[in-house]
């Protein structure tokens, strides 16, 4: 037997995995409309089956197998203790429509978390709901809107978003249904104020905006970038992905952000990257406080119970029942687990790491560092122009990376920068991995001089060569299955 069988080649008839009894209810005919001919299942036995899903798994890259320094992303290393946590049978086997009389233990670690993110940035209030970041963004558009409305102010429907802005906030401002307007940046990576200026009037609804932002770069005029918003009447929308470089270091909503949302699967570290649950709670003002989704959790004082609470003014829900709870208890665990001096040595050293890779990039010299002359925070952006191998593409560069056993780098984002490699090693890797994986990029570089094929054709060690992504995209197969003709010959 191959390592590499497909498992349609291993189902032998009447081979099974399963000895279920006879059943103790009379059989019921299955209509025949359900009935077909051609989904043929593979026949198998269990440890074949185990060994199949295992062998897949170990085909894929994961943070515990290695390096994994994708930008923006915020791979860090997931604990095992979290994991411990959310399988408590108190946690694991409760339902959502149970009575809030029985799950008191879940509803105050989530009333809990509420208030430990809300003090964590800077905020009044905060609903756990919104499924993801991205779903945040579209939660805190709505909440902005919604509050403008309450004030009278119909007029306003233009959202400005940076140019180095995350895709998805354009994407969640016309999704609300109103209309992104970009700001570009200044020459050293902050929000271009006289532009900003220039775009402000009376249909702004507010700005998104990501500090540190997608640059790794500080925005150093976020307290003015604020005011002027307010001035004008609008709101100020943090995306709050990258607030690993600054938990317990400053505070969004003290800096002016009205509204902001957590991805608590990355900075609250939860395994994310393969479409799994994530948890993107929005932390608000107390002015911005009644137009919540709900419920959330409140306590009830006199009767020292937790209860579910509808804001007076909430935008409605925006999740069926109250979000990912299992990412939530991860994220408590995690916090409980580092405490407040905890949590600042994490952003610390993801700001040391990155600052240290982003200087010995700067040594090395075959990548340039566009905004080099700053420092940058948990990600630093460079380029795939080596100098000397102008055929070579950032690409070339990030598929060579994976002979190497480490997973490449975001690329091609942030947009302004051209051939961009967004390298955000975080706080749990050591100076030996990311000393490794410079000195790859070195030796990368060297080949691409001198043999730009071997990168052109990379990876060469990979399960899979390199895929035509854009056909993948248009065209894709998404189930593979043999004819019932061809399973019954075999
Ligand atoms: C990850 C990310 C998002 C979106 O968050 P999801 O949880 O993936 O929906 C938004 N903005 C930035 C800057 C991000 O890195």
């Amino acid at each position: 037997m191959k390592f590499d069988d497909y498992i349609y080649d291993l189902s032998s008839p009447g081979r099974t995995g399963v000895d279920l009894p006879e059943p103790d209810v009379p059989p019921t005919p299955i209509p025949e409309e359900f009935l077909r001919e051609d989904l043929p299942l593979p026949e198998l036995s269990l440890p074949q089956v185990t060994r199949h899903y295992l062998r897949l798994s170990q085909k894929n890259y994961a943070v515990d197998k290695g390096f994994y320094p994708l930008g923006s992303c915020t791979m860090k290393y997931n604990p095992k203790v979290n994991e411990w946590a959310v399988r408590l049978p108190g946690f694991a086997n409760i339902h959502p429509l149970q009575h809030p009389h029985t799950v008191q233990g879940a509803m105050g670690l989530m009333y809990e978390l509420q208030e430990m993110i809300g003090e964590i940035a800077g905020f009044d209030a905060v609903s756990l709901q919104p499924a993801a970041g991205a779903h945040g963004e579209l939660t805190g558009v709505l909440i902005m809107r919604a509050a403008q409305l309450a004030r009278g102010e119909t007029q306003r429907h233009k959202v400005l978003v940076p140019d180095s802005a995350h895709g998805t906030n354009p994407a969640s401002t016309s999704m609300a249904g109103f209309t992104a307007v970009e700001i570009p940046s200044d020459k050293d990576g902050n929000v271009h104020i006289e532009a900003l200026k220039a775009a402000l009037d009376d249909e702004v609804i507010g700005i998104m905006i990501t500090n540190p932002n997608t640059l790794g770069l500080f925005e150093s005029n976020i307290v003015e970038v604020c005011e002027l918003v307010h001035e004008a009447g609008g709101l100020v929308y943090g995306d709050g992905a990258n607030l690993n470089a600054i938990v317990g270091i400053v505070r969004p909503g003290d800096l002016g952000i009205d509204v902001m949302h957590f991805n608590l699967h990355k900075t609250f570290s939860t395994p994310h990257g393969g479409g799994g649950p994530g948890s993107g709670p929005v932390g608000v003002t107390a002015e911005l406080a009644p137009f919540l989704p709900g419920p959330i959790v409140a306590l009830n004082e006199a009767e020292d119970a937790y209860i579910w609470h509808y804001p007076e003014k909430s935008i409605g829900r925006i999740k069926s029942f109250y979000g990912n709870f299992g990412v939530m208890v991860r994220a408590y665990a995690y916090i409980k687990m580092h405490g407040a001096e905890g949590l600042r040595r994490v952003s610390e050293t993801a700001v040391l790491n990155a600052n240290y890779l982003q200087a010995r990039l700067l040594q090395m010299g075959d990548y340039p560092v566009p905004y080099g002359h700053r420092f940058c925070k948990h990600e630093t952006v460079a380029q795939g122009k080596i100098a000397g191998a102008e055929d070579v593409r950032t690409l070339d560069i990030a598929k060579r990376l994976i002979d190497y056993d480490f997973h490449p780098p975001t690329i091609y984002f942030p947009l302004i920068v051209h051939e961009a490699l967004m390298i955000e090693p975080t706080e749990t890797e050591d100076k030996e991995t990311i000393d490794a994986f410079l000195d790859a990029l070195d030796k990368i570089a060297d080949e691409a001089r001198e043999n730009p094929d071997l990168l052109h054709e990379a990876p060469h060690h990979a399960p899979v060569r390199r895929l035509d992504e854009v056909r993948a995209a248009r065209h894709p197969i998404l189930i593979r299955l043999p004819s019932a003709k061809a399973a019954s010959e075999r």
